[in-house]
């Protein structure tokens, strides 16, 4: 029976795609709807997310911004309104063309992003340099009508936050720019432990509309690089189409500059392809929606311990999310396999020996190790313990990603690794677009980013051999 279960999940160096939908569907994070392209973010996986958003909206906060939210239609004239944008988006944008029976006067997109409906408001709200700066964030979902769908990673609907701020000098917008950058990474990092490479996205590669497009990019189990965050310098491009001018202190009218940065539920499939395993789930302590599963180990003294189980379920639920798992239906053994499986960081097993040594056994999700415990110390453990285990896991996947990192310099040995090997590759480049075009081309990788980090080692571009000072990222990408 215990074996049986662990079966249902397939391998995940065998099919690594349908691992993951396993798991996602197993773990009952979300499930396929009725409606094509469109899932259903079930109870536990909406927790992760509403863990996630927490952590994250109070460091929105703390750098100064506020919750807003814009209508979820888009008049066709306004997304029209920014040339380059439009035509990014022209592809995915879903439109309404009939209320009720009657057909509209004027097609409404379904927001893609919101970049348009937010900067027609701006243009009503700014007038002087005293309403600088605007800093304002939106939890809301978005629609793309994507061709092919997968659960977090692409699907028709999806949510997310969006951030769209306005300031007064090109400097100041930057600044914001780079500003939330580090906010994600920071985030990304300490409460996902998914390690990423800080960067800015070519000219190819950058936001529909915007001056500089700036991202974190992070490293799945399976070698392919999946975008975790942007953040998006839009310079004037916005501001001078929908025309948010100010009075500067100068008494000169001038256009505002503008910044939008956005992470969605896509992070939730880059947990997953990071940290799980073929027992399936593993969930940073941070965002794990329970952090500690109580199993009572009952046999003959089934009272004895149910008490004591709760005793110790009471002296935890201050500290931490912690279940108890008491179902007489399934066996221990059972209960453990579907928790590894939902990928709860700790277990908390209780048996007739353990009330009356006064301890309880903890058991790791990211190592399998079994520790005994003084009951006494079970708060002060366990908070130690999970602490260890969010570090563990952030070194882990950064080991994975550092040693899958190739150094290459020229396009056969290219070729070959992306062929065989997976991974990143860190190469030179001379900034031209049509060798970026070439490699795409040539072998399905795309250019994840320029890294802000640089050698500063000059070196000849992979493609045509040109001197080059910049080192940059390639990876086939979800
Ligand atoms: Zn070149």
């Amino acid at each position: 029976m215990e074996n049986e279960y662990v079966k249902e999940i397939t391998s995940k160096s065998n099919d690594f795609s349908q691992w993951y939908v396993d798991v996602i569907l197993k773990g009952e994070l979300a499930d396929y709807s009725p409606v094509r392209g469109c899932m259903v973010i079930r109870p536990y996986g909406y927790a992760v997310w509403e863990n996630m958003q927490k952590l994250l909206d109070a460091r929105f906060k703390a750098t100064g911004h506020k919750n807003a939210y814009f209508p979820l239609f888009i008049p066709e004239s306004l997304l029209k309104k920014e040339a380059e944008h439009v035509e990014g988006f022209a592809p995915e944008v879903a439109w309404v063309t009939h209320g009720g029976q009657e057909e509209l006067a004027e097609r409404i997109a379904v927001r893609p992003t919101s970049e348009t409906i937010i900067c027609s408001m701006y243009s009503k709200w700014i007038k002087s340099w005293r309403d600088l700066p605007v800093l304002i964030n939106q939890w809301c979902n978005v629609v793309r009508w994507e061709k092919s769908t997968r659960p977090f990673l692409r699907t028709a609907e999806f949510l997310w936050q969006e951030g769209h701020t306005a300031h007064r000098t090109e400097e100041d917008a930057e600044e914001e720019t780079l500003r939330m950058l580090e906010v994600y990474r920071d985030f990304v990092e300490t409460d996902l432990s998914l390690p990423v490479i800080k960067g800015q996205k070519s000219e190819n590669e950058k936001f529909a509309g915007a001056l500089r497009t700036y991202t974190i990019e992070a490293m799945m189990s399976d070698g392919k690089a999946l975008q975790a965050g942007t953040s998006h310098n839009l310079g004037q491009h916005f501001s001078k189409v929908f025309n948010i001018t100010f009075l500067d202190r100068d008494g000169q009218l001038k256009n505002v500059w503008q910044t939008s940065w956005g992470v969605s539920t896509r992070l939730i499939g880059a947990i997953i392809m990071t940290h799980g395993d073929d027992r399936g789930l593993k969930l940073p302590p941070k965002i794990a929606p329970v952090q500690v599963i109580i199993v009572p180990i009952s046999g003959k003294n089934k009272e004895m311990v149910q008490s004591k189980a709760d005793e110790i379920f009471e002296r935890l639920r201050c500290d931490f999310r912690v279940e108890m798992d008491d179902r007489d239906e399934y066996t221990p053994g059972w209960k453990f396999n579907e928790w590894e499986m939902k990928g709860v960081p700790l277990r908390l097993e209780v048996g007739p020996k353990d009330v009356e040594k006064h301890q309880v056994v903890l058991v790791r999700r990211d190592t399998g190790e079994k520790i005994s415990v003084d009951e006494a110390e079970m708060n002060v453990k366990i908070k130690l313990l999970l602490d260890e285990i969010q570090n563990n896991m952030f070194k882990q996947a950064k080991e994975f990603r550092d040693s899958n990192i190739s150094e290459v310099d020229n396009f056969e040995e290219f070729k070959k690794i992306i062929e065989e090997k997976k991974g990143f590759i860190k190469t030179h480049w001379c900034e031209n677009e049509a060798c970026e075009k070439h490699i795409k081309e040539q072998t399905g990788a795309t250019l994840r980013c320029i890294p802000f980090e640089q050698d500063n080692v000059p070196g000849n571009c992979v493609v045509c051999g040109k001197k080059s000072n910049k080192v940059v990222y390639f990876a086939k990408s979800y």
